[in-house]
C-alpha cells in the first residue's frame, strides 16, 4: 500500500513539475525541427537554439526537476512580492560573476582568447543594459510600432572573476577566469558561483542553455564560431551573421529566466506582460512591422532567432525577469562576487537596491548610495567599520546629546505567524532609522523608515528565518548598517480555519466526455502534494465530482491537468472545476479552456484565500503544429 501511494506521488509529482515548466518551455517547441532539419544545408544558415531540448534532457533527472522547481517557486513568490519595484536608474548593479571555458581547441592563443572573452562580454553588457550602439534602431525605428512598450535595462553587470579561482585550472590572482581545454561538457561543479560560459565546437546548434540557470556549475553552452565580438583568434573566430555576440546574450537569457518571444504559437505567452504574442520564430533580418496573432512582432527581441544585426533590444519586461530571477534565485552567483572579483560587493549591491525604493526615502537615498558605494570600494567584505574613522566607537556614550552612531542591542520579538516587531537603541540626535529584512533564502529587502527606535512588521512568511539591519541618519549622515541579526517566524499554528489548523475548501470538478485525461492537484511551497483527485471515468461529460480538502495557511498551486492536452473545454463538453469555501462562496476556478495544464497560484492566510495568479498551455491543435513547420 505504501509502495503504491508513493509511486503515484512521484509520479503526480513528475507531472505537476512538466506541466509547470510547460509554461515557460513551451510544450510544443519541443518537437521543433532543430539540426536534423538542417545537417543538408549549412546548419547555421538560420539561428539553431537548442535550450528547449536541454532543458527536456535535463528534467529527466528528478533531483534537477525538485531543484528547478524549488528556484522557480522562489522566483514566483518573490516577483508576487517585488511587483512595481524595478529601478529606474542603476547606480549599483548586480554583480555576476563570469567563468570561461574554451574547450578542444587546437593550438590555443590564449592571449587573443582572453581577449575575445572580453570583448564577448563587453557586448553582453551593454545588450543587457540597453547601451548597445545598435539600440537607436529601436528608439529611431521600432519603437513607434510597439507603443507603450519600452526597451528593457536590467541591473546587471557581467564580470569576469578575476581571484580566488579553483584549484587545478592553472589559473593565480589577478587572472581572468577564463580556462583553455580544461573542462569538459557543460557543467563543472568546480565553477559551481559563476555564471559559466562553455565554449565548444560542433554543438550542431548556436547555444543552448537552461532556462533559469542553477549555479551549480551549470552554463551557456556557446558555439565557438558565434562567440564573441572581432576578428577572433584562429578557428575561434565569430562569423556573420552571427558575430556581435548576441547568440551569447540569447542564451543568457534563457539562463536568466527568459523563454523565446514567441513562446508556444498565439496562445501561448513567453511569460513576459509586454512582449507581443507572436505565432513563432523569425530568422535573418524582417522588415519592422511584420505581424502575427493581430500584433506587431517583436522580432528585433534578442529571445527571438533573427541575425545578430538584427536583434538589439530586451524589453522593460524581460529585464524586470532577469533581475527578479537573480535576486531570487542565483544568489549562488551573486553572493560570490565579492570572493571572485576585486572590488564586487554584491552584499551591498543587492541589499541596496535603494535605486528601488526612492519612494520611501525621497531625496536621502542619494545619501545612502553614495554611503554605500564608498565603502563597497574600500571594503570587500562587510561594511560595518568603514564609518568609524570619523565617528569613532567612543562616541557611543549617551549622555552625549550630540553622539550619534550605529544602532545597537537589536531585538526581535516574534509575535506570530506573519508579524514580528524589532526595537533597537539609537541616539536622541538621530534624524531617523531606516530598518531592512528580507528572508534569508534569498529576494529583496524590505525597508522602513521610522522616527521611533521600533518597528512593527506584517506580511511575514509563517516558519520562515528572517534577516535584518538598521542604519541611522545621523547629522553627518548615514551609518552603516548594523551586523546581520536573524529570526524565524512562528510556524503555522492552530488558529484560523473551520477545521483546527486549516481552512476547509471544496474541489469541484465537471468532466467532459473524457475525464479519464483530468486529473488535479494541490502542491505546497515545498513542492509537496497534499490533495489530489482523478482520473475520472470516460463518456460522462457534465458529471460532477467534488472532494473536501482542509489546508493549512501558506501558498499553494492547484494544477487541473488534461492529458491529452485539449482541456476540459469545449469541444467535447463544458468541463472545469470550482473551488468553494466553506460558506460555499467560490474562491478559484477554471474554465477548463486550456491545453494540457492549468495552474492556479494561491495562498491561504486566516481562511482567506487569495488567487495569485493563473498560467496555463494552449490547446493542442493541429492546425498550429503545421503552420510551425511551415514558415522558411
Ligand atoms: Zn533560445
Amino acid at each position: 500500500m505504501k509502495q503504491i501511494k508513493f509511486f503515484l506521488l512521484f509520479t503526480i509529482m513528475t507531472f505537476t513539475f512538466f506541466s509547470c515548466s510547460e509554461d515557460n518551455l513551451g510544450l510544443e517547441d519541443l518537437n521543433q525541427p532543430t539540426i536534423e532539419e538542417h545537417t543538408h544545408t549549412s546548419i547555421f544558415g538560420k539561428r539553431t537554439c537548442s535550450s528547449h531540448e536541454h532543458m527536456q534532457e535535463l528534467l529527466s533527472d528528478p533531483a534537477y526537476k525538485a531543484a528547478r522547481e524549488k528556484r522557480m517557486e522562489k522566483y514566483m513568490r518573490y516577483k508576487s512580492q517585488n511587483v512595481n519595484q524595478r529601478s529606474t536608474s542603476c547606480n549599483n548593479p548586480t554583480v555576476l560573476p563570469i567563468a570561461i571555458h574554451y574547450q578542444g581547441i587546437p593550438n590555443p592563443n590564449a592571449s587573443c582568447l582572453i581577449a575575445l572573452a572580453q570583448s564577448q562580454i563587453q557586448a553582453l553588457n551593454k545588450d543587457f543594459r540597453g547601451t548597445n550602439s545598435d539600440i537607436s534602431n529601436w528608439s529611431d525605428n521600432a519603437a513607434s510600432s510597439f507603443p507603450g512598450i519600452s526597451n528593457g535595462e536590467a541591473c546587471l553587470s557581467f564580470q569576469i572573476a578575476d581571484k580566488n579561482h579553483p584549484a587545478g585550472y592553472g589559473l593565480q590572482d589577478g587572472d581572468l577566469a577564463v580556462t583553455i581545454n580544461k573542462t569538459n561538457g557543460d557543467l563543472d561543479n568546480k565553477w559551481s558561483g559563476y555564471l559559466n560560459m562553455y565554449i565548444q565546437f560542433g554543438t550542431g546548434v548556436l547555444g543552448y542553455a537552461p532556462l533559469g540557470g542553477a549555479g551549480n556549475g551549470d552554463g551557456v553552452v556557446i558555439e565557438a564560431t558565434a562567440f564573441g565580438v572581432g576578428g577572433g583568434c584562429g578557428s575561434v573566430s565569430p562569423a556573420a551573421p552571427y558575430n556581435l555576440g548576441r547568440t551569447t546574450t540569447h542564451e543568457v537569457g534563457h539562463y536568466l529566466n527568459l523563454d523565446h518571444i514567441w513562446g508556444g504559437g498565439c496562445g501561448q505567452d513567453d511569460g513576459v506582460a509586454d512582449t507581443p504574442n507572436s505565432d513563432q520564430e523569425y530568422y535573418d533580418c524582417p522588415n519592422v512591422g511584420e505581424n502575427s496573432c493581430g500584433s506587431v512582432d517583436m522580432h528585433m527581441n534578442y529571445m527571438d532567432y533573427t541575425n545578430d544585426a538584427c536583434m538589439y533590444m530586451f524589453s522593460a519586461g524581460q529585464a524586470t525577469v532577469v533581475e527578479n530571477y537573480v535576486s531570487a534565485s542565483l544568489s549562488l552567483i551573486s553572493n560570490n562576487a565579492s570572493n571572485v572579483i576585486s572590488g564586487a560587493n554584491n552584499e551591498n549591491d543587492n541589499d541596496d537596491s535603494d535605486n528601488d525604493d526612492n519612494s520611501d526615502d525621497d531625496d536621502s537615498s542619494n545619501d545612502d548610495d553614495n554611503d554605500n558605494s564608498g565603502n563597497d570600494d574600500d571594503n570587500s567584505d562587510d561594511n560595518d567599520n568603514s564609518d568609524n574613522s570619523d565617528n569613532s566607537d567612543d562616541s557611543d556614550d549617551d549622555s552625549d546629546n550630540t553622539a550619534c552612531d550605529k544602532a545597537s542591542e537589536l531585538v526581535a520579538n516574534v509575535t506570530g505567524e506573519t508579524t514580528a516587531s524589532i526595537s533597537w537603541t539609537g541616539y536622541n540626535s538621530a534624524i531617523r532609522y531606516k530598518l531592512r529584512y528580507k528572508e534569508v533564502s534569498g529576494g529583496r529587502y524590505t525597508r522602513m523608515n521610522t522616527k521611533a527606535t521600533n518597528a512593527s512588521l506584517e506580511g511575514l512568511i509563517a516558519d520562515t528565518e528572517y534577516q535584518y539591519q538598521v542604519r541611522v541618519r545621523c547629522s553627518t549622515g548615514w551609518t552603516n548598517w548594523t551586523a546581520t541579526e536573524y529570526f524565524t517566524t512562528d510556524a503555522s499554528n492552530d488558529e484560523g480555519g473551520t477545521t483546527a489548523g486549516c481552512t476547509d475548501l471544496n474541489i469541484e470538478v465537471t468532466t467532459d466526455d473524457y475525464g479519464n485525461e483530468t486529473s488535479w492537484y494541490i502542491v505546497d511551497e515545498y513542492g509537496d502534494v497534499v490533495a489530489e483527485g482523478g482520473p475520472y471515468d470516460d463518456g460522462y461529460a457534465g458529471d460532477v465530482f467534488d472532494q473536501d480538502v482542509c489546508l493549512p495557511d501558506g501558498c499553494y498551486t492547484l494544477t487541473i491537468a488534461d492529458e491529452y492536452g485539449d482541456g476540459l473545454c469545449c469541444s467535447y463538453g463544458d468541463g472545469g472545476l470550482v473551488v468553494t469555501d466553506n460558506s460555499g462562496s467560490v474562491q478559484l476556478s477554471s474554465d477548463g479552456n486550456f491545453g494540457s495544464y492549468e495552474d492556479i497560484d494561491f495562498c491561504i492566510s486566516n481562511t482567506d484565500v487569495q488567487s495569485k495568479g493563473v498560467k496555463n498551455d494552449a490547446k493542442k491543435t493541429s492546425a498550429r503544429q503545421a503552420a510551425k513547420y511551415t514558415r522558411k
